[in-house]
């Protein structure tokens, strides 16, 4: 027996990031007040998102162009690497980052079979001509810090300077819900490794 149509747009919903069944039904009720045009232009955003959204070929964050503003604006001597495209948002919201990112879209975690060549790591090597220092902002977790002990290894020896945000926050948190004074210490207080 197939789902009904409520149902299915309930659970379609509930695929979503912290959306548990309730809000999930809150959600569906709130489409099923929407004119049918509003339907179709909701339904229409998330189809036309996913056709013309792709990734930088520079930094690897969500742009709908070839290179995102960021890497086709900024100062590229210094790079802000980071494990995912949202945290971008989290060193962005300081306003005291005016270099260039790299996504690595995910971390180092032997645990679950990722390693070094896993994750964009290759891209980030190719991209450190006339780069003087490379700011490794993963989270403060076992994945965060093997990434960013394995990268001071790669990059070091290449004579580019390699650090690491200073967490005032506890290890296990995430840099996506630090606040910004937080995070703007964190930035500005960055260790050598
Ligand atoms: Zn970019």
């Amino acid at each position: 027996m197939g789902m009904d149509a409520l149902s299915a747009l309930i659970a379609r919903f509930r695929t979503l990031p912290g959306v548990g069944v309730k809000t999930a039904a809150r959600y569906a009720y709130a489409v099923l007040g929407f004119s049918e045009e509003e339907a179709e232009q909701f339904a229409a955003a998330i189809v036309d998102a996913k056709r013309k959204i792709h990734f930088c070929k520079e930094c690897g964050t969500f742009t709908d162009k070839d290179v995102c503003d960021i890497c086709a604006t900024r100062d590229k001597s210094v790079i802000c690497v980071v494990a995912e495209p949202k945290d971008i948002a989290a060193v962005e919201k300081t306003g005291e980052f005016k270099g260039v990112y790299h996504v690595l879209h995910g971390v180092i975690d032997f645990q679950k079979g990722i390693g070094a060549e896993n994750i964009r790591i290759k891209e980030l090597l190719a991209r450190l001509s006339g780069v003087k220092e490379v700011i490794v902002a993963t989270n403060p977790d076992i994945g965060g810090e093997l990434t960013a002990t394995y990268l001071a290894n790669q990059i070091k020896p290449l004579g580019i300077k390699v650090s690491r945000l200073a967490y005032g926050i506890s290890v296990g948190s995430e840099i996506e819900y630090a606040d910004e004074l937080t995070l703007q210490r964190a930035l500005k207080d960055r260790k050598t490794l």
